[in-house]
């Protein structure tokens, strides 16, 4: 195996249990090949363990052991990570057919995202190692030993293709034929075509965060930036009102579907779909003077870069700030943020500005993050990226 040497910088970094090494932290990697496996060392020669190679990413290496690997164990490693990560599943998943079963760096297997959708599942490869002839093989066998799905579709982010200076591809069905099915998430169903729209499917990292709102909420219910209506579907299961919002017209015609496919749970519940701009929506319910006891914003991710922190920033106050206004007395809040770049603080304390403009006191019930299938590694920290506020408005 070919051996990189890493800088002190880099080495402090992995022995803090991180698993990115930068390119600026190595020495050489001269001659290596795209995707290759190779042995990592510190300037001393200490072993730092084995690690993934990308020749295009800044994230030059990922650690895939802290342990020395011999050239031809990399296939029964691979083997052992997942049956690890699908035992995890096993133990803290429960409730839901649908569910991450590998979540990449979080799970020990960088640049690898694989998420189950009742009979089907659907892979994203990330990186170059990953997208390797010889790791796709290994990956597929065992998943189809292991829970033998119906069939597997792979997901392209034509974006990451082209960083990795991988050939583009298109998405596609690599075993199997089905491409649709039906999961179920606390006992909502929902449709999933695995090929259509840009989307992967659903926000699987809310799944337990649906089950809390409902706990909750009650009344006439507002969910903005309802997607395909995960969280308007359980809110209908409670409240007698819901409204649902998006700009994406498909988006909503799925989420009508869904409707459908739940109706008899709803009881005489009303859900209506409304395609507008949130900010727009909001400014003119708020001047309008509606009224909700219960309203969700879970935005896009407004911070892709650190940079774009205080423009996220003003983007979530002004969503809150006219939400607020809009909640009767004792009204729910349901507040998420997915932008890695903001931190829990920083997003509580944006709340609290609103709030205070809002002239609204703010009582949190839960601080939540994403579900369990999407751990976080505590050494790792861009694997914790969901934040779910609940509150009360008096
Ligand atoms: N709450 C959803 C996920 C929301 S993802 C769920 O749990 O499934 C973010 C959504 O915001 C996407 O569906 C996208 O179409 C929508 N969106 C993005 N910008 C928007 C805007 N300005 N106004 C309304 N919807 C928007």
């Amino acid at each position: 195996m070919q051996k990189v040497v890493v800088r002190q910088r880099g080495a402090a970094r992995v022995r803090a249990g991180h698993a990115w090494i930068y390119r600026s932290d190595i020495f050489s990697a001269d001659g290596i090949a795209p995707g290759a496996t190779v042995a990592v060392s510190d300037d001393k020669g200490k072993t730092l363990g084995a690690a993934l190679y990308s020749s295009s990413s800044q994230i030059a290496l990922r650690m895939i052991s802290t342990q020395k690997l011999a050239s031809d164990e990399l296939p029964a490693l691979l083997r052992q990570r997942i049956a690890a990560a699908v035992r995890y599943r096993e133990r803290v998943v429960s409730n839901t057919d649908a569910y991450r079963v590998i979540f990449s760096e979080a799970d020990f297997l960088p640049g690898l995202i694989v998420d189950r959708y009742h009979d089907l599942l659907s892979i994203q490869v990330l990186t170059q190692a990953m997208d390797r002839a010889e790791t796709r093989a290994v990956i597929m066998a065992t998943f189809i030993e292991g829970l033998a799905p119906a069939a597997i579709v792979e997901r392209v982010d034509p974006r990451i293709r082209e960083l990795e200076q991988l050939p583009a591809q298109p998405s596609a069905v690599l075993y199997g034929e089905k491409t649709s099915t039906i999961f179920r998430m606390n006992g909502v169903r929902f449709r999933y075509q695995a090929l259509a729209g840009q989307k992967t499917g659903a926000f699987l990292d809310q799944r337990e965060n649906y089950a809390v709102a409902a706990h909750y909420a009650r009344g006439e219910a507002l969910d903005v930036f309802c997607y395909e209506g995960g969280f308007a579907l359980h809110l209908a299961r409670v409240c007698g009102k819901v409204t649902g919002v998006d700009s994406s017209r498909a988006a909503l015609e799925m989420a009508e579907a869904n409707e459908q496919l739940n109706s008899e749970a709803h009881g005489g519940n009303e859900i209506e779909w409304i395609e507008a701009n949130a900010f727009d929506l909001l400014k003119d319910y708020s001047a309008a003077g509606r009224q909700y006891d219960a309203i969700v914003l879970d935005p896009p991710p407004f911070a892709r870069s650190q940079r774009a922190l205080d423009s996220a920033l003003r983007g979530y106050k002004e969503l809150n700030l006219r939400a607020l206004k809009m909640l009767r007395p004792d009204g729910i809040l349901v507040s998420c943020s997915c932008s890695y770049h903001v931190s829990e603080a920083e997003f509580v304390a944006m709340l609290a500005e609103a709030a205070a403009d809002a002239r609204r006191a703010l009582r949190i019930l839960e601080k939540r993050t994403q579900a369990k299938d999407h751990p976080t590694l505590v050494s790792v920290p861009e694997t914790s990226y969901l934040k779910c506020i609940i509150c009360t408005v008096s």
